[in-house]
């Protein structure tokens, strides 16, 4: 049986060094904004559940609530054992 602890969640993001050169990327979340942060995330120890890409401020904002949605999840679930 799974810890419950091994489904912690790292989301990581840092902003893209901006090349005047270049058009900015599109959104690898949603494709049509331009991505203004790199992220990285990933779930426990497992090497095949990270992700990476690049991804605007909405789909940014978007895995903060997924990931406060997942948190609040476990909570109900550690106060209902
Ligand atoms: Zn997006």
């Amino acid at each position: 049986m799974p810890n419950p602890h091994d489904f912690h969640q790292n989301v990581l993001f840092s902003t893209i060094k901006l090349d005047p050169e270049k058009v900015p990327r599109r959104c690898m979340v949603c494709g049509s904004n331009p991505s203004l942060f790199e992220y990285q995330r990933h779930a426990g120890s497992d090497p095949r559940c990270k992700k990476m890409g690049s991804c605007c401020t909405a789909c940014a904002f978007n895995m903060l609530l997924q990931l406060a949605d997942e948190e609040t999840r476990e909570w109900a679930a550690l106060a209902a054992a």
